[in-house]
């Protein structure tokens, strides 16, 4: 090796996910050190797209809240209460308090085999 650069990967490989043979190499976390199979490749992307959906809604209520709430003294501890928001409902969520209208189970993986 030269420069402190690491060996690249080869361009197949087993998937890092679940080991299927099938593995491409992935581009995950701005980098290619993961070889991902096409139904992992799919999950991934889904997970993605669901996580920045959150982000997205969950800083645009927190954009509406600083304004009015921000000011007081140690209000803005958002981390923590953020953290305990989610866990408060990923608590009430494995309890069936939502009301899964909407809720598709497409994708693959979650069919029993
Ligand atoms: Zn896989």
């Amino acid at each position: 090796m030269t420069g402190g650069q690491a060996h690249p990967l080869p361009l197949l490989g087993p998937c890092d996910m679940c080991g299927a043979p099938d593995g491409v190499l992935a581009f995950v976390n701005e980098q290619f050190t993961e070889h991902h199979c096409p139904r992992c490749t799919h999950r991934h992307a889904l997970y993605t797209a669901a996580y920045d959906h959150l982000g997205f809604l969950i800083r645009q209520a927190v954009t509406v809240w600083l304004p009015t709430w921000g000011h007081l003294p140690g209000v803005i501890d958002l981390e923590e209460q953020l953290r305990q928001i989610g866990a408060e409902v990923h608590k009430d969520y494995k309890a069936g308090c939502f009301d899964r209208e909407g809720v598709r189970s497409s994708y693959p993986m979650s069919r029993a085999a």
